[in-house]
C-alpha cells in the first residue's frame, strides 16, 4: 500500500460526528478531509475543508469526490453498495468494499461470522408475511424482528412478545414489510464490544473492551474496565473478531458488538467502521480509535491503543441532556464533547462526556 501522507486529503463519505471526530483527528496528523454527504451540511461540516453535498446515486459527483481525494473511508455503513462499488473502482477505498458489504446486511453478517466459529442467537430469515410464521416457530418467543438493511440505534426493530397471529401481523406493518431477520431474545446480564485497529500489513490490535448499556436500543454508557464476566470472555470474544478482520482483508477499525452468553459471548453485529462504544479513547487511550483509523487507512504505524487511566467511563448526551453542559464541566475530570447539531430532537446523539477515573471503582 503507498501511504497517503500527511498534507494529502482524505475523503469521507458521511458527514455526522462520527466524520467529524475523524475529521479532527486527521488534522491533527496534517491532513485535509473532504467529506460527502447528500445533506446540506453535518457535524463535519465545521472541521473539514471541503463538503460535496451529492447524493449515493449520483456517479458524476462521486467520480469528482474520488477524483479530488487521495484516500476515501466511511463513517456510516449504510450508503447503497452500487455507490461503494463505483467510488472502490475510483480510488483506494478503506475499509474496502466487500467488508462493507457485507456489514451492511444482518444475515450476511451473521453467516459471516458463524462460518469463522463465532456463535449468534437463533435466527431466522424472513422475507415475507408468511415467513415470519415459519420463523417464530424456528426461533421461539420473544424474539426481535430488525430489518436485514439500515437499521441503526435501534431503528428498523421491533419486540416480540408472542407468537399470536396479530402480534406478527402488526410487527410486520411496524417494520414496513421490509426483508427482515427474526432473532431469538437473549437473556443476558451484560453486553461489551471489541474494539480493534488493523493495518495493511495484517497487524491487529485491540483496545480495552467497554461494557455497554443501552436504553431504549441506543447506547447509554460505555465504561471500562469491563466487570469480571466480560473479562472472562474477551479472548473468545477478540480472537473472533481477529478472524473477521483477518478473512476481510480489513484495513482500520472494526467494531464486534456481543452479548454475555451462559456459554460464552454472542455475536450481535459488527460495524465497519469506528464506534460510538469507543469515544472513550480519545482521551483515555494513548491513541484514540479515530486517530488509529486514519494511520492505518493511510499507511502510517499505528500508536498503542494501552490505557492511560485505571478506568474510563463515556455517557452519551441524548437530546436535551446536552443542555446540561454547563452542569458537566464543572466536573474538573470530565471532557465534553458537543457535536455542533442545532436541534436537540429527542433520541439524538448531541455529544458525550467522557471521565477519566484515576483509581479503579
Ligand atoms: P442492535 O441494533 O442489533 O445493536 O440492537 C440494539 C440493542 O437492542 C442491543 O444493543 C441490545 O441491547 C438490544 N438487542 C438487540 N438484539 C437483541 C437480542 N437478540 N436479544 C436481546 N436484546 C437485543
Amino acid at each position: 500500500m503507498t501511504p497517503v501522507s500527511p498534507g494529502m486529503t482524505i475523503g469521507i463519505v458521511g458527514g455526522g460526528q462520527l466524520g467529524r471526530m475523524l475529521a479532527m483527528a486527521a488534522a491533527q496528523l496534517g491532513y485535509r478531509t473532504h467529506i460527502y454527504a447528500p445533506e446540506a451540511s453535518g457535524p463535519a461540516a465545521d472541521v473539514s475543508a471541503a463538503w460535496t453535498r451529492g447524493d449515493y446515486e449520483d456517479g458524476e459527483a462521486l467520480s469528482r469526490f474520488a477524483d479530488s481525494v487521495d484516500v476515501i473511508t466511511y463513517e456510516f455503513e449504510n450508503v447503497p453498495a452500487a455507490a461503494v462499488s463505483l467510488l472502490a473502482g475510483l480510488g483506494h477505498v478503506q475499509p474496502n468494499a466487500e467488508a462493507l458489504r457485507i456489514a451492511q446486511d444482518r444475515l450476511l453478517e451473521k453467516g459471516f461470522v458463524t462460518q469463522l466459529g463465532g456463535r449468534t442467537a437463533p435466527y431466522a430469515e424472513v422475507g415475507h408475511r408468511a415467513a415470519l410464521r415459519t420463523a417464530i416457530e424456528t426461533v421461539g418467543a420473544p424474539a426481535i424482528l430488525k430489518t436485514t438493511r439500515f437499521g441503526y440505534d435501534g431503528k428498523g426493530q421491533v419486540r416480540l412478545q408472542d407468537g399470536a397471529s396479530q402480534t406478527l401481523d402488526d410487527a410486520w406493518t411496524q417494520i414496513g414489510g421490509q426483508p427482515s431477520v427474526l432473532e431469538g431474545f437473549v437473556r443476558f446480564e451484560h453486553e461489551f464490544s471489541v474494539l480493534l485497529v488493523r493495518d495493511a500489513a495484517g497487524g491487529i490490535r485491540f483496545w480495552d473492551t467497554p461494557l455497554n448499556v443501552h436504553d431504549a436500543g441506543i447506547l447509554a454508557t460505555s465504561t471500562v474496565p469491563a466487570p469480571a464476566p466480560v473479562l472472562a470472555q474477551l479472548d473468545e470474544a477478540r480472537a473472533i473478531a481477529a478472524k473477521v478482520a483477518d478473512a476481510l482483508d480489513y484495513v482500520g477499525v472494526l467494531t464486534l458488538e456481543f452479548f454475555c452468553g451462559e456459554e460464552g459471548p454472542i455475536f450481535n453485529e459488527m460495524a465497519p467502521r469506528v464506534h460510538n462504544s469507543g469515544h472513550w479513547t480519545i482521551e483515555g487511550a494513548v491513541t484514540s480509535q479515530f486517530e488509529n483509523h486514519i494511520r492505518a487507512i493511510c499507511g502510517l504505524p499505528l500508536g498503542s491503543t494501552a490505557l492511560v487511566v485505571p478506568a474510563v467511563s463515556m455517557r452519551n448526551l441524548i437530546g436535551d441532556e446536552a443542555h446540561d453542559w454547563r452542569n458537566i464541566l464543572s466536573d474538573a475530570d470530565s471532557h465534553l464533547h458537543l457535536y455542533g447539531k442545532h436541534e436537540a430532537r429527542p433520541g439524538r446523539k448531541m455529544g458525550h462526556v467522557t471521565r477519566l477515573h484515576l483509581e479503579r471503582d
